[in-house]
């Protein structure tokens, strides 16, 4: 049994299925209390200032965690992680490589798929079983969603918190469904928020977790983490198979496709208005660009670097923003 780093949302059935135990490298680096010192770790081996601090972060927390093989996303995640890939690569780490495929086809995803179970010589009934007992976990942490958008019992980073940490489970699928069993039973005993301000959060999970704090003492609530939700899949129930259910996950593709799954939602959970979360130096970013275009309801594009924690600029923005939105909602 080894550790397998991933660096996004993958077949992870395939990883639990050969006895091994996956590792998203985004958890550990960002839910470390050093998780400067892998920023730091990265640029003093080379890794420029002007990359995004997620790769650093990324290549910090696998080395400084010995962890000697990763599933790299070569394609329809990240254009850095194929260098990021090299890098490890050169250091000793073993690189098993994946892809996504822009156009969404589901015979090139399964050719991927079927490429990783190969690697790690198992067959398609093991993947498939341990993807049925997947899915129910999956239901339960999207039972959490529910309780967000329609119960308004759980807090935007209870919803972030329960649906990223699916895309491994935190290591331990069996531990993992009695952490988040706990956690419903924590939050269907709170009482209901009263927000004047129901918010959809889109684009990379955020390095700076306050912002929901911050934006629930200001009278408003994220009621829809875009791509934290997508790593819970919340259309499991309508694929047949493994290939089906990773082809019907709209992050790794093209941006039309995200882009109706969140007009969907805002429609759906009664959103007043969007921010938009963008990485510093990532490419991502130009998204913003047609994600405004395309939307219609007010929205903020913000952008987090290496801070954890919003700094002031971005707070007086975010608090500008609410109050437009609060006036607007007013004139109603
Ligand atoms: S924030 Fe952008 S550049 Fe950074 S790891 Fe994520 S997708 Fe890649």
């Amino acid at each position: 049994m080894k550790n397998v780093g991933i660096t996004t949302t993958i077949p992870v059935e395939v990883i639990f299925a050969s006895g091994n135990i996956p590792i998203d490298l985004n958890n550990i680096f960002i839910g470390s209390d050093k998780y400067s010192e892998y920023i730091d770790f990265a640029e003093k081996e080379g890794l420029p200032k002007s990359m995004c601090a997620w790769i650093k972060g990324l290549y910090g927390a696998c080395l400084k965690n010995n962890i000697n093989t990763i599933v790299g996303v070569l394609e329809g995640d990240c254009s850095n992680t194929k260098v990021l890939s090299e890098l490890l690569a050169e250091k000793g780490v073993e690189v098993v490589p994946f892809s996504y495929p822009y156009d969404n086809n589901i015979n090139k995803l399964k050719k991927s798929i079927d490429e990783l179970i190969s690697y790690f010589n198992i067959d398609i009934d093991k993947v498939e079983k341990i993807r049925e007992q997947l899915n129910l976990i999956r239901d339960r942490a999207l039972y959490i969603d529910h309780l967000t958008y329609k119960e308004n019992k759980a807090s935007g980073f209870e919803n972030h918190l329960n649906l990223v940490s699916t895309s491994d489970f935190n290591r331990d699928y069996i531990m993992f469904s009695q952490y988040i069993e706990d956690n419903i039973r924590i939050i269907e005993k709170k009482d209901k928020f009263r927000d004047k301000i129901r918010l959809a959060y889109i684009g990379v999970p955020p390095m700076t977790v306050d912002i929901y704090q911050f934006l629930e003492e200001r009278e408003s609530r994220i009621v829809y983490n875009e791509v934290q939700r997508e790593f819970a899949f919340p259309r499991n129930r309508d694929a047949k198979n493994i290939y089906e259910q990773y082809t019907d996950y709209t992050y790794p593709y093209n941006l039309k496709i995200r882009l109706n799954e969140i007009k969907k939602q805002i429609k759906l959970r009664k959103i007043d208005a969007v921010i938009h979360y963008t990485q510093a130096f990532c490419h991502r970013a130009a998204e913003n660009i047609i994600i405004k275009k395309e939307l219609d309801v007010p929205l903020l594009n913000i952008e987090g670097d290496k801070l954890k924690f919003l700094d002031a600029r971005t707070k007086l923005r975010i608090e500008a923003f609410i109050d437009m939105v609060k006036d607007l909602k007013v004139m109603e």
